[in-house]
């Protein structure tokens, strides 16, 4: 089962991506991890983008397309995957389409975290403090600052990848300001409604 989890940055897409992960055995794909990586082990590409990500903006398609299109022919990937934080622009979405078809695998869901914007800054400040206090090191983009970029980035960039799923019928929206448990029922059985061969719209249609 392939799964993409869209919304803005502290929507909780990466909370629910590593439940999922846990629950159904998917593979948890952050493009945002794998950049944190790079930049962690001072590669090239590493110190290409870490200005970049620490000021909120983003990389360019091209790398994060590679990135993706490498890592989901991986065994781990054989159960399925879920996509956080990737597609971020029409063109990485496009991009994702023919990589599919090409490798003869599709997206199963496509599930929109629905959040009030005034309520991130309190989780991004509230994930700075609790890596703080775990020795994990805080993101240099969970800042006040970089926030503001990085959702200006998302309602410019990001956003029109929703009618863009919209219109394939693909897309899902759910309640992501609901407690981190009834996102992740509501995310079940979304999934349990796609591998029974709905639509996944709890409609009662199988157009799969
Ligand atoms: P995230 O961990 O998903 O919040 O991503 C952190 C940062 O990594 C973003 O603000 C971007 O700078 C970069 N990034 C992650 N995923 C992408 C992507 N799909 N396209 C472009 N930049 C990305």
């Amino acid at each position: 089962m392939n799964i993409i989890l869209l919304g803005p940055p502290g929507a909780g897409k990466g909370t629910q991506a590593k439940i999922l992960e846990e629950n159904n055995g998917l593979k948890q794909l952050s493009t945002g991890d794998m950049l944190r990586a790079e930049i962690a082990a001072s590669t090239p590409l590493g110190q290409k983008v870490k200005a970049i990500m620490e000021s909120g903006g983003l990389v360019s398609d091209d790398i994060v397309i590679e990135m993706i299109s490498g890592r989901i022919d991986l065994a781990d990937c054989a159960r399925g995957f879920i996509l956080d934080g990737f597609p971020r622009t029409v063109a990485q979405a496009e991009a994702l389409d023919s990589m599919l078809a090409q490798k003869g695998k599709k997206l199963d869901a496509v599930i929109q975290l629905v959040v009030d914007e005034a309520a991130l800054l309190g989780r991004i400040e509230k994930r700075a403090a609790e890596s703080q206090a775990g020795n994990q090191g805080v993101r240099a983009d969970d800042n006040a600052e970089a926030l503001k970029k990085r959702l200006d980035v998302y309602n410019q960039q990001t956003a029109p990848i929703l009618p863009y799923y919209q219109q394939k019928g693909t897309l899902i929206r759910i309640d992501g300001m609901a407690p981190i448990d009834q996102v992740t029922a509501a995310i079940a059985a979304i999934l349990q409604q796609s591998s029974s061969g709905g639509c996944g719209h709890h409609c009662g249609c199988r157009h799969g």
